[in-house]
Formats: C-alpha cells, structure tokens, sequence
C-alpha cells in the first residue's frame, strides 16, 4: 500500500511518528506544502527554507524525493492521495490554530474519497486537549499543570530513522528556489547563517554540545545572556527537527554532578507545553488578552517610539542589545525577551499585540504560542501574570544579569569602553567617563527616549485605571 507522509511542524527522519508509520504499512510519498494560510515571519521563512534543503538531502539520501507544493493544503493534500491510490494520509498532529483548520478541511476532503487520515502526537508532549485537573477542568497555571506533566509523562522510546525510504515513481514537485523564500533586497540573513545550522543534523548537535557543556550549571547560567548557557534549541524545537520526546529521554540520561540543572531544563520544556496548552484552549491567544479588562487598556500610538525600539534605538542599553540580537541573529535571550517586552508594554505602553508581531517577523523560533503566551505573561493579562505593580526596571535588571556588561558590549559596540559600573545608565555617568569611552550621548548613542520613572509611573496609573490593582 501507498500513504503520503505529510510533514509540517516535524521536519526530520528520526523519532518520527507519522513517517514511521507509514513505511510500516508500505511505501510512502514525503510531502510538503506551503500554504499561505501560515503566514509565517521572514525569519521563520529564512529557517524553513534551510530546513527543507536539509530534509530533502536526508531523504534522497535514502532514496525518496521530498514533494514540495504550493497553495491549499486540503486541495492539494487529497488531490495527491487521490492521483497516487494512497490508502492513508499520516501527519504530526496539529496544535495552532491555522493548523488545526486546515486539517479539518484536509479530513473532510479525505472523508470523501475513503482515504484516512492518522495524526500522530508528534510536537508536544501530550495534546492540548489531553491534561485536565482533578476536577476535570482547565489548568489556569503553570505549577500545578507541570507537575501533572511531570506525573504523566514518559518519553517514546527512540524510532532510529529509516535506513531506506524507497521511490515510487515520480512525483513532480516544485523547485525549492522558486519559493523565495530567503530575503534577496536587503539579504539580512548573514547573522542567521553565522549563527545557525537549520535541520535535523544541526539540532543533534545542538543538543549534545549543550548536555556535555551546559545542563550542570543550567539553573545557574540560564539568566545571564552574556554566557551561552542555555540549549539555543527553539527554533530545531519549533520545526520538530528534533523531537521533544528526544530531547526529554537524552536530558534524562546524560551525566551530570549536579540534579538542578536537568530539572530546571526539564522544567523550561514543560514551559513550551504550557504555551501550546494555554493555545489550545485559547485560539486567539496572540490577539485577545486573557484577562478581559486588558482590552480597556489605554495603549499609546506611538510609531517613533516603536521604531526606536525595532531598531534597538532607545538609549537603554540592555534593550538595545536584545533588539540588535534579534535583528541579526534571529533570536533572543530569555531574559533580555522578558526586558525589552516589559520595556515595551510598561514603559512606552505601546500595546503588546504589536511587540508581539515584530517578534513574530524576526524570531527563528517564532511559535504562536509561546510567543503570544510570554507577550501575556510580560503585558500581565496572560496566565500566572506577575502582579501588577511588578516593572521591570532594566537598569537593575541589566546589573544583575549583565553585571560585567559582557551583553550589552558585544551588541552595542558604540558603548564597548564604557566601565562596568555605567554600561546599563550611560546618562547618569559624569562627562569625563563619557568622554574617556568615547561616548557622546545624542550623538553615538541615544539619550533614553523615555525617563525610566515616569513611564514606570505612567505604566502603574494606565493599570490601576483597568482596575487591575490589589
Ligand atoms: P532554553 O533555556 O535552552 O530552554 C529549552 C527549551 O524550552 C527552549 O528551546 C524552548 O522550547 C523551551 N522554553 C524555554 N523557556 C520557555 C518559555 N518561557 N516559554 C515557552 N517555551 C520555553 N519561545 C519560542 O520558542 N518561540 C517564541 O516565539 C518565543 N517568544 C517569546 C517572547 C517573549 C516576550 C518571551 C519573554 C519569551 C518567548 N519565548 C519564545 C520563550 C523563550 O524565550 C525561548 O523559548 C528561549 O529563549 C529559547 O532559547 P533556548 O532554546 O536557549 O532555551
């Protein structure tokens, strides 16, 4: 028998559900499409192309062609199945919103040619739908949800990938070059190449270069973005180019001389499952606040300031860093993430639907649900909101986390001979310090475009006028 494998957020060969069911019923047809539905970022279309190449090299590799196509997944997916006689269709089971419609239009056309359609759990840990509490309802937070995930979960046992995929006849599909999908005018993509290797290949290495260097002092160094010491696997996660159940079973195995940091590790991946969860349970969780009374918030039109802020231009310096390193590496440090967010949202009170898209254009690792539920968590209307009144401030924020200003020096080089003590306040640093590092604020470097206390104070009077005070 012929079934299609349909490859979407699980682009690799190994601990692949769908693909191995497939080759067990007979041969198979790999398939991708791309469907303007996805509306994906320049940076996610950057990293796909990459991946694609790389998929499409494991499986000719084992004697099969990757079939690209373009446009409706449901048009094209059952016309396929039809043309080739498949009996069945096997796929990752979907969890964004996008996804999920476009796999009731695919299992509707499918119905009616009598060609079945296996989802197979694939991307998450267990399936939105899949955890309820004791009371049979939804987790409203993260504590008791990842407990009951640390409960429920074991991973699958490793599926090696296939040795041989084997041909059936040809199948046309498009040229990957013709999708165009890399950025041409500019090409902005030299740091992501510099930084990145996309595919299944790359995110092994990910990993292991990460267990052997990084997981015994996780919980220690995951804070400072200065260090390298967290996994960097978002985006080999995002894509499924390594599977969660492979990361979970490696991190339980590995050697370590220290417990911390494989349960804080273990615990950040439950965080993704949260984020997917919160989605699930939320379809339009990257535009509509969970707390309602958020939509009365009254958000600034500020388009100045937002490009400021795009630009790494807004004179605080941990800021700066983490926009520049998300414009020229594709991502971001976690801690900066939740700094140049708060900075966002708090601060300037520009509405965080709008951080949220320019992330959403500009990460590797761009995930609907992650990125929609950390934006809520950081504006405070999401799930397990830090209260109110907690703003970053991230002068403190960069000293604590930055404390030698190693960050802010790598990614705002016009700052670089500033001493440790003044990197993350440059304005409050006598004349001759400036002068002796060369820095002359409004002219190498922007005065803050905001004083950091009255747009705290803005920030609290805007929340307070929602009602959401103690
Ligand atoms: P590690 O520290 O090595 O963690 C391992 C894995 O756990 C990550 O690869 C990721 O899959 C998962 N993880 C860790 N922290 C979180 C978290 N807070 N929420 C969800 N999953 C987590 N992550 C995305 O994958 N895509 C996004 O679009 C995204 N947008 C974000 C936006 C904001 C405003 C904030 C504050 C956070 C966002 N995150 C997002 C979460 C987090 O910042 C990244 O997952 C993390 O920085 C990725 O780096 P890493 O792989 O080195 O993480």
């Amino acid at each position: 028998a012929i079934s299609l494998v349909w490859f979407r957020n699980d682009l690799r060969l190994a601990d692949n559900p769908a693909l191995a069911a497939g080759l067990e019923s007979g041969s198979i047809v790999p398939v991708f499409v791309l469907d303007p539905a996805a509306k994906w970022g320049g940076a996610s279309l950057w990293w796909l192309h990459h991946s694609l190449a790389s998929l499409a090299k494991d499986c000719a590799a084992r004697g099969a062609k990757l079939v690209l196509r373009r446009g409706d997944s449901a048009a094209i997916i059952a016309e396929l199945a039809r043309t080739l006689g498949a009996e069945a269709v096997h796929a990752g089971r979907a969890h964004e919103p996008w996804l999920r419609r476009v796999d009731r239009a695919v299992a509707e056309e499918l119905a009616k040619r009598d060609i079945a359609f296996h989802r197979h759990r694939s991307a998450l840990m267990f399936g939105g739908e899949q955890i309820v509490n004791k009371t049979g309802g939804v987790y409203g937070v993260y504590t008791p949800f990842s407990r009951a995930c640390f409960e429920a979960f074991s991973a699958r046992p490793a599926i090696a990938a296939p040795q041989r995929i084997g041909s059936i006849a040809d199948v046309a599909s498009d040229a990957l070059d013709d999708w165009q999908l890399l950025p041409t005018r500019p090409d902005w993509s030299a740091g992501l190449a510099e930084t990145w290797t996309p595919g299944e290949a790359g995110a092994h290495e990910r990993l292991t270069a990460f267990l052997d260097a990084d997981l015994d002092e996780y919980d220690r160094q995951r804070n400072l973005p200065g260090r390298s010491g967290t996994s960097m696997l978002s985006p080999h996660l995002h894509w499924g180019e390594i599977a969660i159940d492979a990361v979970w079973r490696a991190t339980e195995a590995a050697r370590t001389t220290r417990a911390e940091g494989r349960t804080t590790f273990l615990k950040e991946l439950v965080w993704r499952e949260f984020a997917a969860y919160l989605l699930w349970h939320n379809q339009d969780l990257d535009t509509v606040p969970m707390k309602a009374q958020f939509a009365a918030m009254p958000w600034r039109d500020a388009p100045g300031e937002l490009r400021a802020w795009q630009r790494g231009r807004t004179g605080i310096p941990i800021v700066d860093a983490g926009m520049r390193q998300l414009w020229q590496t594709g991502w971001m440090h976690n801690r900066v993430r939740m700094i140049t967010a708060s900075f966002l949202v708090k601060h300037l009170l520009i509405p965080w639907q709008t951080g949220e898209a320019w992330f959403w254009d500009c990460l590797v690792d761009a995930d609907v649900a992650s990125n929609a539920a950390s934006w809520q968590w950081v504006a405070g209307c999401g799930a397990d909101a830090a209260p109110y009144f907690r703003i970053f401030n991230p002068v403190l924020q960069g000293l604590k986390f930055d404390p030698d200003g190693a960050y802010v020096r790598r990614f705002v080089p016009e700052l670089a001979n500033l001493p440790d003590e003044v990197i993350h306040a440059p304005w409050d640093a006598p004349q001759h310090v400036l002068r002796g590092a060369g820095v002359i604020l409004g002219r190498t470097y922007p005065e803050p475009i905001v004083d950091l206390a009255s747009g705290r104070d803005r920030a609290l009077a805007a929340l307070k006028e929602i009602g959401n005070s103690p």
